[in-house]
């Protein structure tokens, strides 16, 4: 049997990568099988295995030979725990790659790529101590980080060499997946060397990140979300603020369509924040509504005109018929990361 090499890609799936960036995400991964299926190095030497992480981290795709891999759809979820995402990674470079005997050659050590542009929503640091104490090495692993608001101190804790994409645009992740598809086809051929940057230079708006001196993050929980169900369609969304500490306040950002099966458990719960934080809307995007409000009972968010002057109207989630609105401050919670 050839010897394989082994290649795990992580994928932050979390509300913070909901709409283009997911997209951009998928369509990566496309790009990517169908430049490896061009090479018959790496049609013949490298597995993929992907590894997607939201409140619960899964194998979404089982190591597999490059010809059989059906590009998965990805799908957005709460939270980031990019710790059980590195349990569930250890687990499977323990089950999945061949070790070199006497007898014979084992697997080559194994490249991971860790996607996110996220803050970690758990407790990463054990199962990142795990990873970096398990000798021999386990695999050469590269933490990307996205956009501007990634948290390095958890990348730069797990990853051999961290990289910074700044933009979250489709072309951004285009290019990313342009450079690390070129770079697993120079592995694919000397498996034995690292990437080199010389060989394959970054995409631009990539750079390498200083790991003395990784760029940090102002504040934390600077971004909020909040899970919406349309009155009139009862389809969900996400509407995501942003902290803006020269206002102090949070400035509504975007709203994005959620899959029907979209579920919240799981996910760290922001602290309440007062509703009078929250400044601006964004319109539904499936009824364009052009505010929201939260039911009184059940404590869902749902759309409703600024306007709106009914007697009464129906909470889409609970039924709960509901009069009476008061405007004046309220304790919404949302769910970060
Ligand atoms: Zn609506
Ligand atoms: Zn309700």
């Amino acid at each position: 049997m050839l010897r394989r090499l082994p290649v795990y890609l992580l994928l932050d799936c979390s509300e913070s990568m909901a709409g283009p960036p997911l997209d951009a995400v998928e369509n990566g991964v496309v790009t990517m099988l169908a430049a490896l299926r061009k090479n018959p190095y790496a049609m013949e030497t490298v597995h993929l295995s992907i590894i997607t992480f939201d409140a619960k981290a899964r194998v979404t795709v089982p190591l597999t030979e490059i010809p059989s891999i059906t590009p998965p759809r990805l799908k957005i979820r709460p939270g980031t725990s990019l710790g059980a995402a590195l349990n569930l990674l250890q687990e499977s470079l323990k089950n999945d790659v061949v070790k070199t005997t006497s007898e014979r050659k084992g697997d080559y050590r194994p490249l991971v790529f860790i996607l996110t542009d996220g803050q970690p929503t758990d407790q990463w640091r054990p199962a990142a101590d795990r990873l970096r104490s398990t000798s021999p090495k386990p695999a050469n692993i590269y933490g990307i980080g996205c956009g501007d608001e990634v948290d390095f101190t958890a990348l730069n804790q797990i990853a051999d060499v961290c990289l910074h994409m700044r933009g979250l645009s489709t072309e951004s992740f285009a290019q990313f997946f342009v450079w690390m598809s070129a770079s697993v086809q120079s592995m694919s051929v000397a498996p034995e060397e690292k990437v080199s940057f010389e060989k394959i230079p970054l995409q631009p708006g990539m750079e390498l990140v200083d790991r003395a001196n990784p760029p940090v993050l102002s504040e934390r929980g600077e971004r909020l979300f909040f899970h919406v169900c349309c009155r009139k369609t009862k389809k969900h969304y996400l509407m995501r603020y942003r902290y803006e500490p020269a206002f102090e306040l949070y400035i509504a950002q975007d709203a994005i369509p959620l899959e029907d099966d979209f579920f919240s458990d799981g996910a760290l719960k922001s602290p309440a924040v007062s509703s009078e934080m929250l400044h601006g809307n964004v319109p539904c995007p499936h009824c364009h509504a052009d505010s929201w409000a939260q039911c009184g009972f059940c404590k869902h968010l749902f759309c409703i005109e600024e306007d709106f002057n009914e007697p009464f109207l129906v909470c889409p989630l609970c039924e709960t018929k509901l009069t009476g609105f008061s405007g004046g401050s309220f304790g919404v919670e949302g769910s970060m990361g």
